[in-house]
């Protein structure tokens, strides 16, 4: 086990600090022994789900821009730690994915968080190329917004588009907010199948 290279420590916290690996595993997380050690610890110990996988929301690290929430697995997350490229779990392919291994817009890791009960990975990436993170063109997968309030004029005057919101007996509208694309994704992905799936 290295020694925690960030961070003081908290005295007396010596014995949860390092954590002891993942019987069985590579070595690369620690086992979830308690609470304390899970929520105040110093050894990465992520909880996966019962499909071995762990959310990624993935920002901007210059902008702080939602880019992307994407799944990891094990080896997904190992990957990522190791190279500082982002890695994730395709779940439409069931393959792990090198993002940009494609595209080109390959994510470079500038900061890795975990959140306090550790079933949860937020990236602050760089992106290559034209910036985007999203197959279907754009910088961002949140590129479409849901428009709020559905009865028309109880909110009026509050923000653009909330009167317009929910038409009734039809679905909520979504509302575009990126202006273009930043690349054809025709031109870049040609045949493949679409993640997509309905
Ligand atoms: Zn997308």
């Amino acid at each position: 086990m290295k020694p925690d290279q960030n961070g003081p420590k908290p005295s007396g916290a010596s014995a949860v600090s390092g954590g002891s690996a993942v019987p069985g595993g590579s070595g690369a997380f620690a086992a979830r022994l308690s609470v304390e050690q899970v929520e105040e610890g110093f050894a990465l110990a992520p909880k996966f789900d019962a499909e071995g996988l762990i959310p990624c929301i993935t920002t901007d690290a210059a902008t702080g821009e939602v880019l992307m929430l994407g799944y990891m697995n094990g080896a997904a997350l190992e990957k990522t730690i190791a190279t500082g490229e982002a890695h994730y779990w395709s779940r439409s392919r069931q393959c792990l994915w090198r993002k940009g291994a494609t595209s080109g817009l390959a994510q470079k890791v500038e900061e890795m968080r975990v959140d306090d009960d550790q079933d949860a990975i937020w990236l602050r990436v760089r992106v290559a190329g034209s910036g985007a993170s999203c197959h279907v063109g754009y910088r961002s997968c949140f590129y479409r917004s849901v428009e709020l309030g559905g009865q028309s004029g109880s909110l009026a005057g509050d923000s653009p588009g909330i009167s317009s919101g929910i038409s009734p007996g039809g679905p909520a509208r979504l509302r575009l907010e990126e202006s273009r694309k930043t690349f054809d994704p025709k031109a870049v992905y040609g045949d493949a199948p679409n993640p997509t799936q309905l």
